[in-house]
């Protein structure tokens, strides 16, 4: 989601003259540093306010620099933040992106007019900066208006990010974001669908659609523009042009059987399933506030494995979350050898002040968090690896992205499985869909040829 907003923002930053400058560029080559935070880790929130201190530095050697923030972690602390570090020019929050290209604008004029009052008199510098508004914190309370219509500098050329709501309703215990990003809300059917037709005329050949709970889609649209998730998908199926389609994230409590049939069916929906399960025991669930059992969630397993028999199946884990025993977690391994993923995401429980989880007094020691992820690691490997060699001799139907970083002979794509697939460099090219024989499999990729 934050490089989507970062696409928008930088789009909009093109549209009034600015550039984004090449990752290898030195901060103190920019015109204006603009932090897109998140606040998911604590430690997240740590590292921008180390990085913070380091721009100090660059603002006192030029003062024409322009320092930014936004993100989750500007929505959350706002004016706090300029308290903490009052050499910031502005704070953004994550609903006013629309705003961003004025108000930069509004900073130049400003900076020009102090700088015609001399730079001798602090006080009454700092006085002038007050008055031309050269400092300022940016609606970082909750609204519930999304900006349409914004220009957007995507990166790359093969895959769109498309958002298609925004904040989430559902407060698992461990997770800041309903109170940072806000209720749901979600985009018009319209828009989304404008948005990819967009993004295919220009080229690109994927589109994900982007939420944190994809199938609560639409709920909360008037009735006259109300479209399900799974309408959404087949309506999007349909752009001229797309030759994939994925989103992310799926909450398991709301896929529908409409979803899985719409996938299922979709020509280029890709049968990829990431179901972030985050826990195998109920007691657990039940503490997350995750609101399925392991029951419900088997029942929905098996529903998409009865749907698309090739597809594949990812998740996410959290392990250590406060009041996990070792009897909990030896569940959780046995329902992970049960349902068998191709791939899962896993995580130590990162305590994160402001959600009820890291007020719980029964918090799991940092050691005994370190060796069951290892343990789920290990596990997890060796399944992905056994799934994995069960497709030597197939053929997977790949998207070429391009060249691989570490052999420029060997070129990578992925499967409609979301699988990564590398092979030695014919005539492909990028963008093309091609079939590539699985010759060799590994934990997390596929070696193969094109036949
Ligand atoms: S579904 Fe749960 S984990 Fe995902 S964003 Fe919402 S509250 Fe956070």
């Amino acid at each position: 989601m934050n490089v989507a907003d970062s696409e928008r923002m930088a789009g909009e930053l093109a549209a009034i003259g600015y550039e984004r400058l090449p990752e290898s560029a030195a901060p103190d080559e920019a015109d204006m540093i603009l932090l897109v935070t998140c606040c998911v880790r604590e430690t997240a929130e740590d590292k921008i306010y180390g990085k913070l201190g380091e721009y100090k530095r660059l603002k006192e050697n030029n003062p024409r620099l322009i320092l930014g923030i936004t993100g989750c972690m500007a929505q959350k602390e706002g004016e706090a933040l300029i308290k903490r570090a009052p050499h910031l020019d502005f704070v953004l929050g994550t609903n006013k992106l629309a705003e961003l290209a004025p108000l930069v604008q509004e900073l130049e004029e400003a900076r020009t007019v102090r700088e015609g009052l001399g730079g001798e008199d602090k006080e009454a510098l700092a006085e002038a900066k007050k008055v031309l508004r050269c400092q300022r914190v940016v609606d970082t309370a909750e609204k519930n208006d999304i900006a349409e219509g914004l220009a957007i500098a995507r990166q790359g050329s093969l895959s769109a990010w498309v958002p298609i709501m925004y904040g989430c309703d559902n407060f698992c215990a461990y997770c800041i974001v309903p109170y940072v990003r806000g209720r749901e809300r979600s985009r018009k059917p319209e828009d989304v669908f404008r948005e990819i037709r967009e993004a295919v005329d220009g080229g690109f050949r994927e589109v994900t659609l982007l939420g944190q709970n994809v199938n609560s889609f639409g709920k909360d649209l008037p009735e006259a523009e109300r479209m399900t998730f799974a309408r959404l998908l087949s309506e999007a199926d349909k752009t001229p042009g797309l030759l994939r389609l994925r989103y992310m994230t799926s909450h398991p409590k709301d896929m529908s059987d409409e979803v899985i049939r719409a996938v299922a069916e979709g020509e280029h929906i890709c049968e990829h399933f990431h179901l972030p399960v985050q826990y195998g025991s109920d007691r657990i669930l039940r503490a997350m506030n995750r609101g399925y059992t392991t029951e419900a969630y088997r029942e929905l397993v098996r529903r998409v494995r009865e749907a698309a028999p090739f597809g594949s199946l990812t998740t996410d884990l959290i392990v250590g979350f406060p009041g996990e025993t070792e009897e909990d977690f030896l569940e959780l391994l046995a329902f992970i050898k049960e349902i068998r993923y191709d791939q899962a995401y896993t995580f130590i429980y990162s305590r994160r002040s402001g959600t009820p989880a890291a007020e719980m007094d029964n918090q799991v020691p940092e050691e005994i968090k370190h060796r069951r992820l290892n343990q789920l690691m290990e596990l997890q490997n060796r399944i992905s690896l056994e799934i994995n060699e069960r497709l030597v001799g197939t053929l997977q139907e790949v998207m070429v992205e391009g060249p691989s970083v570490k052999n420029p002979s060997v070129w990578t794509g992925r499967a409609r499985t979301n699988k990564i697939c590398l092979w030695t460099h014919g005539t492909e090219r990028p963008g093309q869909l091609v079939n590539v024989k699985v010759t060799q499999a590994q934990t997390w990729l596929l070696r193969g040829e094109i036949p």
